[in-house]
């Protein structure tokens, strides 16, 4: 598992994302895929993943990321074949996720060799001919019944952000929109669906409160900032007392972070500034401590606890006064929006709640 170099807790760069841009598109339990890595293998990306066009493996054409009018659709006829434009027809269930464990992705993990692509991954070992790096995703595992149950295998997931594979996604769970293209049944129990979904991968995946949704959710999701509350697993290098851990409790901190060296490679190298507020501190063991903290949108967490050898300043490192590191990560809730609105009083309902 690669979860580092994907860069978990990284910023949400993109402003002007779009809703067509966004999401996974995969075929099946099958996956193909031409993408990168199968989407903004960040948190908080909300960024856009990819214009190339998702390959339909089934029909053999390339289909233009969502867009229903025919116009701006784009496809590659199979080889021989005449087939009459024809809108697709979406349908959006949102709901949240919860994660409990920490070999999942988000999305489909594909391949960065042969980026799943359906010709490329036959000879490809780095994957063994697969076209990916894990047998599965939250995307699949709830893409997979729910497609059963609407009798399509052409489906797009969109995360209101996302955690990283090694990063569980806790309390009430994270937003996400499932695109399901061209349903075969429309008359589905959403319930059921849920209950499926719950009941095949209990202990590993938790789906609530799904329900239809307009498609302008899938913008909404991606492009709200959120700040987020984190439980991290902090190790210490060396012991630190008690007065000094009991003056981390409290005051928002603004702090510099310069571009991660693990999201170098797709991201701007700049100076970002950004706050985080820790509210509780606990030793569980000598060298162990778990803490818990609240961040604004975009904060890179592993690297405000490490501090990166400076690029972070200051860091949990650094106000410890001794090197430290992130052992384990758990996003513990996604919190309200950024938004200006509610600035003037304090809301810390859950993003998305009552939805
Ligand atoms: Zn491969």
């Amino acid at each position: 598992m690669h979860a580092d170099s994907r860069g978990l807790d990284d910023p949400f760069e993109a402003t002007g994302i779009g809703a067509e841009d966004a999401g996974d598109e995969v075929v099946g339990p099958d996956v193909v895929g031409p993408e990168e890595t199968g989407g903004p293998d960040d948190e908080e990306s909300g960024g856009k993943e990819s214009d190339a066009p998702q390959v339909d493996e089934l029909e053999g054409r390339v289909v233009a990321d969502g867009d229903d009018s025919r116009g701006a659709v784009r496809r590659r006829v199979p080889r021989g074949g005449e087939e009459p434009m024809r809108p697709q027809v979406k349908l959006y269930l949102e709901g949240r996720y919860r994660k409990l464990v920490r070999d999942l992705p988000q999305t489909v993990f594909f391949c960065p060799e042969c980026k799943g692509h359906p010709r490329r991954r036959r000879k490809c070992e780095r994957c063994e001919g697969f076209g990916k790096l894990t047998r599965d995703s939250v995307q699949e595992l709830v893409a997979w019944v729910a497609g059963g149950f609407y009798k399509t295998r052409k489906q797009k997931f969109h995360g209101a952000g996302r955690e990283d594979v090694d990063v569980r996604m806790l309390g009430e769970g994270r937003p996400f929109v499932l695109e399901l293209v061209n349903p075969k049944v429309l008359d589905v129990d959403l319930a059921e669906v849920e209950a499926e979904i719950n009941r095949r991968n209990a202990g590993r995946l938790e789906v609530r409160g799904l329900h239809h949704a307009d498609k302008s959710r899938v913008r909404f999701l991606k492009e709200t900032p959120h700040k987020k509350e984190y439980g991290v697993l902090v190790e210490l290098e060396q012991p630190v007392d008690d007065e000094r851990l009991a003056a981390l409790v409290g005051p928002r901190r603004t702090i510099v972070q310069q571009t991660p060296a693990r999201v170098a490679h797709r991201r701007a190298d700049k100076a970002r500034e950004r706050w985080i507020e820790i509210t509780s501190v606990e030793r569980r063991a000598d060298l162990v401590l778990h803490v818990v903290m609240r961040t604004e949108h975009g904060t890179y967490v592993k690297e405000a606890v490490n501090g990166e050898g400076g690029a972070t300043r200051p860091s949990l490192a650094e106000l410890l006064g001794v090197p430290c590191r992130c052992a384990e990560l758990d996003v513990l809730e996604i919190l309200d929006f950024d938004a200006p609105s509610t600035l003037a009083g304090p809301r810390e309902e859950a993003f998305g709640a009552g939805l």
